[in-house]
């Protein structure tokens, strides 16, 4: 014999419930099969809401019992052919006429005790399984409806009811030598107490009722037909990456199952274990994928076969000198619990007894705390123990596996993974067995936890990279085009999977959390929602993906004021935006020891030298114990484009212009030429060499006149570089008089910072400077005479892309 469950989801509604007519008939050609059903789906919790108003004295219990009434009729309706209504619809309504006299019983009296609560609940399966039963006789089928709380004798613990396993499989075992039918249907989940009193076997039970069926008459299989295909490497719904598992031991399942794998309700397992009676778990809306086979012993080549969790837990800490060395304390702590059943999912203590820390739902933690201070009121009023701590929205996540225990280092991976993406774990639970290894979180870090150890554990090691591009003007432009090149490759090569969760331009934002399509990324930004960057902040903070990153393709002094609220997130940042970096120093020194505390990557190599490599070599070199003596650079590829390109024949005015076209200038063009760009740039060089400097202590020895600085507008500033033309040209004219060709210096030497046009004759490194080029020189400890020089491209929305790019990777491969 077979035994086939169905879930709330694949009886929720007449489609549904053709599907799983379809599964029936195709087992029960070849095999008697008892078929299980649940409420269909969402009718145990209507009915549950329908107790609770009616016993809180609120009448729109009628509301939710008209709900319950109509989805039952729609479905015989639509699923019983018409000629065969009438009697199925009158069985129907005498059944909901019971059901809404017991709810009006309740409203009456306001009283819900567990008892009456079972009896309202029970309802659901018994419709169900009534519908579907004459749904599969209406297919000529031939099938038969028994119900299972005449079979199924439990004790009196309403709504968690135990079962009488004695009287149960007696039951059954009769009921089967007698049946002659193909196909038995049995609602799920209610039971009987001895006295004839429904019961309920808990949430979730009818996985319960069919394994006790299936246990009984040893049958050749337990099929659960649910809206997954199996038992999932972690939660489908907050991974997306899991998988179902295709082989799995009855323990793993069950540890699975206990850690909140809810696909498979906790004690199923038990009555199967002894029978060793093969458990597999279907999906009833693609019923030819294979599935998860659940069996004594499962082959397979990870250690690790699952990571599941529970949430709305609750972390209660009791400590104090009081605890060290007495005997019993643990045992009154959870004798006192079990008295109140209030059930303990995670337990650590340590060695030194000074403190015992468990978990338990969050439904239980005001009445725990009750019972606990209660129960020590004695030592918390000698001071010998402390009143006890109790953090709420708390969740447990753990890593199932037999064969954990075989393998060295998973807890040790576990946890530097977690704290790696900035998950602070609360408290760790191993098991001597090593089957489970679980840690307390916070409720609002699960899916960033159980992402990142899914990537770890079971995804060959890809890491997900999730961009949230603010800018894309010029370089975020680019930015997303190389970016749109390079996905596939750096899947391949580098095993980085890079995504564009979120963009913004002035005026709009669009977020997709799968990842913006990154060829149609301009109609999908025009058609997003207005930019509001607090709510962006809060997007990215509720998303809470592993390796969030900010990119700031701006040059706006506000986007830069943003980057510590979102380091504090474990959101790192990349920018080309050098405000922040050469702010006032204390910002800077913040802005560095945030990233160290919240392990968040503040890169912006681009500060300088567009994509050069500039402030990851001198990185280098003072964290190999390198001292920089001497700085001298040429670091406004903008200031070089427009002094290579002036000459007698193309006039200062123009070549402004030209480089403001080709991207060489920063959208005002003034911060160029006043030189307050490479005062920047040398202030963040000396900053990033170890010296305390800020901006107004740089020397600047600007080569614009008067007016031009006084001008007030751009469009002012530009014409009074066509007027100043003489000023230009004497410049001009001087240099090239001494042979020499001018170029904007930085230096930073001595602890000390200046900028300005020089005269530079032939033969000096920088004479040569092409281009919008940029060069470095470094004179250090190591490098005292001979420079290291780098030199190249330093301006440009290609190479200041590919340096942002070339940050973000970083961020990958670390
Ligand atoms: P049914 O109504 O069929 O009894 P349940 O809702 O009880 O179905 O269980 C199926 C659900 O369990 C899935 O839809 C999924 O959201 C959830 N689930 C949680 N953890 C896992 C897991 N590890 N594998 C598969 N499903 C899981
Ligand atoms: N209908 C019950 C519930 O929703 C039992 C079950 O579906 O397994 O919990
Ligand atoms: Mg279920």
């Amino acid at each position: 014999m077979k035994v086939l469950k169905f879930g709330g989801s694949s009886v929720a509604s007449s489609e549904s419930i053709k599907k799983v007519i379809n599964i029936v008939k195709e087992s029960s050609n070849n095999n008697k099969t008892a078929v299980v059903v649940s409420a269909l789906g969402g009718v145990t919790d209507l009915l549950l809401e329908a107790g609770n108003l009616a016993c809180n004295g609120n009448n729109s219990y009628l509301d939710t019992f008209k709900t319950i009434e109509e989805k039952h009729l729609q479905v015989v309706r639509e699923l019983i052919p018409i000629n065969n209504q009438s009697g199925v619809l009158g069985q129907i309504k005498k059944m909901l006429n019971l059901l809404e006299n017991t709810l009006e019983g309740v409203f009456l009296i306001n009283e819900l005790s567990n008892k009456t609560s079972d009896k309202i609940v029970s309802f659901g399966e018994l419709f169900s399984s009534f519908i579907i039963a004459n749904a599969l006789q209406n297919n000529n089928l031939d099938a038969v409806l028994k119900n299972s709380q005449e079979l199924i004798i439990t004790n009196e613990n309403f709504s968690n009811a135990s079962v009488k396993f004695d009287k149960t499989n007696a039951n059954i075992e009769a009921f089967f030598k007698q049946n002659t039918n193909k196909v038995v249907v049995f609602p799920g989940f209610v039971a009987k107490t001895e006295n004839g009193e429904v019961s309920t076997l808990g949430r979730g039970g009818s996985d319960y009722t069919a394994a006790i069926i299936a246990a009984a008459t040893n049958a050749s299989v337990l099929e659960i037909w649910t809206d997954v295909s199996g038992m999932y490497t972690a939660n489908p719904k907050f991974v997306r990456e899991a998988f179902p598992i295709p082989n799995i031991s009855y323990r793993e399942a069950m540890e699975l199952s206990h850690f909140g794998a809810k696909v498979l309700y906790p004690p199923t397992i038990q009555p199967i274990l002894k029978k060793e009676i093969p458990i597999c778990i279907k999906n009833t809306f693609e019923p030819s994928a294979a599935g998860t086979l659940i069996t004594k012993t499962a082959l397979n080549s990870n250690p690790i076969k699952g990571i599941s969790h529970i949430e709305n837990m609750a972390l209660i800490t009791l400590e104090g000198s009081g605890m060290v060395g007495i005997p019993g304390i643990s045992k009154r702590l959870f004798g006192a619990l079990s008295l109140e059943k209030i059930n303990v999912s995670l337990i650590t203590q340590a060695s030194s007894e000074h403190s015992i820390c468990f978990a338990i739902s969050n439904n239980d933690a005001s009445k725990a705390k009750n019972v606990i201070n209660q129960e020590f009121s004695y030592e918390i009023e000698q001071a010998k123990i402390d009143p006890v701590i109790i953090e709420e929205n708390n969740a447990i996540i753990a890593l199932v596996g037999d064969n954990m225990k075989s393998h060295q280092g998973i807890s040790g991976k576990m946890f530097s993974t977690l704290g790696r993406n900035n998950v602070n774990i609360r408290a760790i639970a191993q098991g001597a067995s090593e089957k489970n290894i679980s840690a307390v979180i916070l409720h609002k870090d699960i899916k960033k936890a159980l992402n990142t150890l899914h990537s770890e554990f079971f995804e060959n090691q890809t890491r997900q990279l999730n961009l949230f591009v603010v800018g894309v003007g010029n370089v975020g432009g680019k930015l997303l085009e190389q970016i749109k090149q390079q996905q596939a490759y750096l899947l391949k090569n580098l095993r980085l999977q890079v995504r564009v969760i979120a963009l913004t331009n002035s005026k709009k934002m669009f977020f997709n959390e799968d990842g913006v399509d990154l060829e149609n990324w301009k109609t999908a930004l025009g058609n997003g929602e207005t930019l509001d960057m607090d709510l962006f902040h809060q997007k990215i903070v509720d998303l809470n993906y592993r390796n969030s990153i900010f990119v700031d393709n701006t040059a706006n002094e506000n986007i830069s004021k943003l980057y510590a609220s979102y380091l504090k997130e474990s959101v790192a940042v990349v920018t080309c935006n050098k405000i922040a970096c050469s702010s006032n120093y204390t910002n800077y020194l913040n802005l560095k020891q945030l990233s160290r505390t919240y392990n968040a990557p503040f890169l912006f190599e681009t500060n300088v030298g567009a994509g050069l490599p500039i402030i990851d070599t001198l990185k280098n070199l003072i964290a190999s114990g390198d001292k920089v003596n001497k700085i001298q650079a040429v670091l406004s590829g903008s200031l070089n484009f427009v002094f290579n390109n002036f000459n007698e024949e193309n006039s200062f005015y123009n070549v402004v212009e030209q480089a403001g076209a080709q991207g060489y200038t920063e959208p005002d063009p003034r911060i160029d030429l006043s030189g307050v760009d490479v005062m920047r740039k040398i202030l963040i060089l000396a900053r990033e060499s170890g010296t305390q400097l800020e901006l107004s202590d740089i020397e600047n020895d600007s080569f614009l006149p008067e007016s031009s600085l006084a001008a007030i507008t751009v469009p002012e500033f530009l014409e009074t570089l066509k007027a100043e033309a003489t000023h230009f040209n004497k410049i001009y004219n001087k240099a090239a008089k001494n042979n020499c060709r001018l170029k904007f210096v930085a230096e930073f030497d001595n602890g000390k910072a200046k900028v300005g046009l020089q005269e530079i004759p032939s033969g000096h490194p920088f004479y040569n400077l092409d281009g919008s080029d940029n060069i470095v020189l470094f004179f250090t400890e190591r490098y005292p005479v001979q420079p290291l020089i780098i030199k190249g491209a330093g301006a440009g929305a290609d190479v200041t892309a590919s340096g942002l790019f070339a940050d973000i990777i970083k961020i990958g491969n670390n």
